[in-house]
């Protein structure tokens, strides 16, 4: 029989499940559902190995489910817009729909040849205005629903290309095409009201008990909820006040200073007649609007000449700096500086020469009145000094008093605050879902009428001028008033990519409706059972779709409160490095083993330098491309290499010699059944009454198998699954040749194998099933049970200790009479031996354990 020819298999069954139709699914309220999704792509025009995992788990857990009878929703789509292709306008002219749907097709193709069970009928790609129009749909009834509203807000802005950045075109501080100094600048944005829902994110946090532990906590820490309070401070000499939000008012006797954002009104008044503080301000706006550029400047502040009055005491007075560190949008863009239990007020502290009293001292100190401070602020829990009617108590018992001082006082309130922000979701960018809104001169802001919907992109748009080409181009923008009827402008700015992928997996359930979510469909579907995908979308992607599906449910299209009710994140996919000669990266494809053994470089034969084995990424070149690993080895092969080297939320080592490991163990599997040693009982064979000892161990070691393995799948132990089959099969291959009645064990084990295989490497399982006699489809088959009368272990092995020395062992029936184990023990050689002829005194016989002979 010829060698096993995957390419003609693998295309035979992926046109017969497409022909059949085989994953399409509909509602059916007599079956139980199952979702499973894998975070949907963006259409880049090719598939990489961090796909090929994904995808590859998720096509598992839904062919596993559907053989164990769930109805199993299975789809797949693309989140279509944003940046590179518009980034591809640019650069090759080509238009940015066209660059995407070239992609799809593309991209589609390459996903046809893994084998995956979705239903196609499904797929969405969300730059299709029959998707986005429902979102401009949606934004209106959040608009209604009190979910948004409009404030100037900063922006990235490249000063050389007069254009809005995104946080992602910031490299070090400058536009990454210009290489220019990025500015900061108020504009008017839309934001969705994510921080009325901070307190329930947070608290629902605790019922996602199916979610990494790990990113439960990300979302918690980005959510960021601290119990604080608002003080008071009175501005010497004036009639106002500092409003101040602090987290540790126990430190309040270790104050030295007040900081004040650049942006905050008293420092807008004071920049007026100050050219220094005006500069000042100024430098601070080039800072860039991200946490992680505040993070990494150097801190610096300039002094108002302003004081306050410190809250305990009057005749205690304080400076106010303006610092860049401060942010308008934290808290009240204000703040205590309390050097000694902060590194950043230390460090400012250190250079302006303000005093640094420490207020906590360590808790084992002997005389913690004496404890001081040098370059280390000191931030662990500790016992309070210097501080009045707080010396002495722990940081939790003088942060009970203070509170109740300030309240006592009427000097501050507790107060709660979190770190989460609005969601500003406006994008001054073409390929993006139009913002349906008009701005009338006489109106102000008016909703495009629904009858109107959607605001389709124009397709004659130029990217030759920087900036928005919504808002160069010659007609689109210019409406008239839907209110008043004169002449208005359009809204140009689009919604942020994150919109079109906080509820496309709602729209999967009802892909086609005329309504974005159908909602008997939604309640049908919803929630997603099992989401999978990369970890770095813990934060960001996955709150914004708790966000959105809290927003729907209370504009009434969803009755789900979580969008996730499982989520798996996988590692990624790591690969060694290649530099050749001159020291550049290389693709492994070009590297290959020389004389010696050691890599050259295929062209010139000069010395390949290897280096560490790090995430697979263009930049490095260290990837391999899925579609030649496809078509040298075939999708089944990609597959189980992919299942079996590691746990899937850990990093996949990327080798060679995995790959070829798992492309022979499937040509070894082909050759046992296709071409057995000796012929294995014929299909529908009736059981055989008499089985050898070594049949019946093997069939004992099939049905736990299914056990174990069922077991394995539901838990995604993938790489346990794959080991104990490689085990079966060997065991299976090692009973090759029997003959007569145990020859029936052999086709049960391989029609078992087979079924159990089948969610991984579905193609070659497929294919043999067939081989094995069988008219059925296998994915239609039903998951196997495992015969409970074979799992249990019929003989246990007893250790017989003398004196507490182990001497033998005994293999005896389970729950054998104490009385029989003792005279099979008394009867073991070695026993006899150690005893020398004497008697025992005693046996001891613990059931099922052990047998201890007291000599
Ligand atoms: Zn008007």
């Amino acid at each position: 029989m010829a060698r096993y020819n995957f390419k003609e298999t693998e295309s035979k069954w992926q046109s017969y499940w497409d022909k059949n139709e085989t994953f399409k699914v509909t509602e059916d309220p007599e079956r139980e559902k199952y979702y499973v999704l894998e975070m949907f792509p963006y259409p880049s025009g090719r598939i990489h190995m961090g796909h090929v995992r994904n995808y590859t788990l998720g096509d598992v857990v839904a062919r596993y489910k559907k053989a164990q009878g769930f109805n199993v929703l299975h789809p797949m789509g693309w989140d279509a817009f944003g940046l590179p292709a518009e980034n591809a306008a640019m650069d090759a002219g080509v238009h940015p729909g066209k660059w995407t749907y070239k992609n799809i097709e593309d991209m589609r193709a390459q996903l046809k040849t893994m084998g995956l069970s979705y239903d196609w009928d499904r797929e969405i790609a969300t730059c299709d205005p029959d998707y986005y129009k429902h979102e401009q749909k949606m934004f209106l009834d959040f608009l209604k629903n009190d979910l948004v509203y409009r404030k100037e807000s900063w922006v990235n802005w490249d000063p050389v290309e007069n254009t809005v950045l995104a946080n992602e075109q910031v490299v070090d501080g400058c536009g990454w095409r210009s290489g220019a100094p990025v500015e900061r600048r108020k504009l008017n944005q839309w934001f969705l009201k994510i921080t009325d829902y901070a307190e329930d994110l947070r608290v629902a946090l605790q019922s996602l008990d199916r979610w990494p532990e790990k990113v439960r906590i990300m979302q918690e820490n980005w959510i960021g909820k601290s119990e604080g309070m608002r003080l008071t401070w009175d501005l010497v000499d004036r009639d106002d006040s500092l409003e101040v939000y602090t987290t540790r008012p126990d430190t309040l006797f270790g104050a030295s200073f007040c900081a004040i954002s650049a942006n905050h009104p008293l420092a807008t008044e004071l920049a007026e007649n100050n050219t220094e503080l005006q500069a000042f301000v100024e430098e601070c706006n080039k800072m860039g609007t991200s946490e992680e550029a505040i993070e990494k400047a150097e801190k610096k502040g300039i002094n108002t000449g302003l004081k306050v009055k410190h809250p305990l005491d009057d005749s205690w007075e304080l400076p106010v700096y303006v610092a860049n560190f401060v942010l308008m949008e934290y808290g009240t863009g204000a703040i205590f500086g309390c050097p000694s239990g902060d590194q950043r007020d230390l460090d400012f502290a250190r250079k302006y020469d303000l005093p640094v009293v420490p207020v906590v001292a360590p808790k084992d100190m002997d005389k913690p009145e004496e404890f001081s401070i040098e370059n280390e602020a000191f931030t662990d829990d500790g016992v309070m000094i210097n501080s009045d009617f707080m010396t002495g108590m722990s940081v939790a018992e003088a942060k009970k008093a203070i509170f109740a001082k300030c309240a006592q006082m009427n000097i501050g309130e507790k107060e709660t605050n979190y770190r989460l922000r609005d969601w500003g979701v406006s994008r001054q960018r073409y390929w993006g879902c139009p913002i349906p809104i008009i701005h009338c001169g006489d109106c102000g802001i008016v909703e495009v009428p629904a009858e109107d919907l959607p605001v389709s992109l124009p397709e004659d748009v130029t990217f030759d001028k920087p900036g928005n080409p919504l808002d160069h181009h010659p007609t689109w923008k210019h409406v008239d008033c839907p209110k008043c009827g004169k002449a208005a402008v359009r809204e140009t700015d689009t919604f942020d990519t994150f919109f079109e992928s906080s509820w496309y997996f709602a729209r999967y359930c009802s892909p086609t409706a005329d309504n974005s979510i159908d909602k008997a469909a939604a309640d049908y579907w919803m929630s997603v059972d099992q989401y999978i995908g990369g970890v770095e979308h813990a934060v960001l992607h996955l709150l914004y779709s708790r966000f959105f599906t809290r927003a729907l449910k209370k504009c009434g299209y969803l009755s789900a409160d979580e969008p996730f009710a499982g989520l798996l994140t996988q590692g990624m996919i790591c690969h060694e490095t290649y530099k050749d000669a001159d020291g550049n990266w290389m693709f492994p494809s070009d590297a290959i083993a020389g004389n010696d053994g050691k890599l050259v470089h295929k062209n010139d034969g000069r010395p390949v330098d290897v280096g560490a084995s790090i995430k697979m990424s263009k930049s490095k070149k260290n990837v391999v491309d899925p579609e030649l690993i496809i078509s040298t080895y075939g999708a089944d092969t990609a597959r189980l290499f992919m299942l079996s080297d590691s746990p899937p939320e850990r990093d996949l080592e990327w080798t060679d010699s995995g790959v070829d490991g798992a492309w022979r163990y499937l040509n070894r599997l082909w050759r046992l059944i296709t071409e057995p040693k000796a012929p294995y009982a014929g299909k529908d064979t009736a059981q055989p009454a008499n089985l050898s000892a070594d049949a019946q161990k093997l069939r004992s070691q099939v049905h736990k198998t299914i056990m174990a393995v069922t077991d394995d799948l539901a838990k995604f132990h993938f790489n346990k699954a794959v080991a104990r089959l490689r085990e079966l099969t060997n065991a299976l291959g090692n009973l090759d040749g029997v003959e007569g009645d145990d020859s029936w064990v052999l086709r049960e084990g391989y029609e078992y194998l087979v079924r159990l295989l089948a969610p991984m490497t579905p193609h070659i399982s497929a294919e043999l099933w067939a081989e094995l006699g069988h008219d059925s489809i296998l994915c239609e088959v039903d998951w196997p049970v495992a015969d409970d009368s074979l799992l249990v272990e019929d003989t246990v092995i007893l250790p017989i200790q003398i004196n507490g020395k182990r001497r033998d062992q005994l293999e005896v029936a389970k729950d054998l009479d104490p009385k029989e184990v003792e005279k099979l023990a008394l009867a073991s050689e070695k026993v006899q031996a150690a005893l020398d002829g004497k008697p025992a005194k005693k046996v001891i016989v613990v059931p099922n354990r052990i047998i201890n002979v007291v000599a």
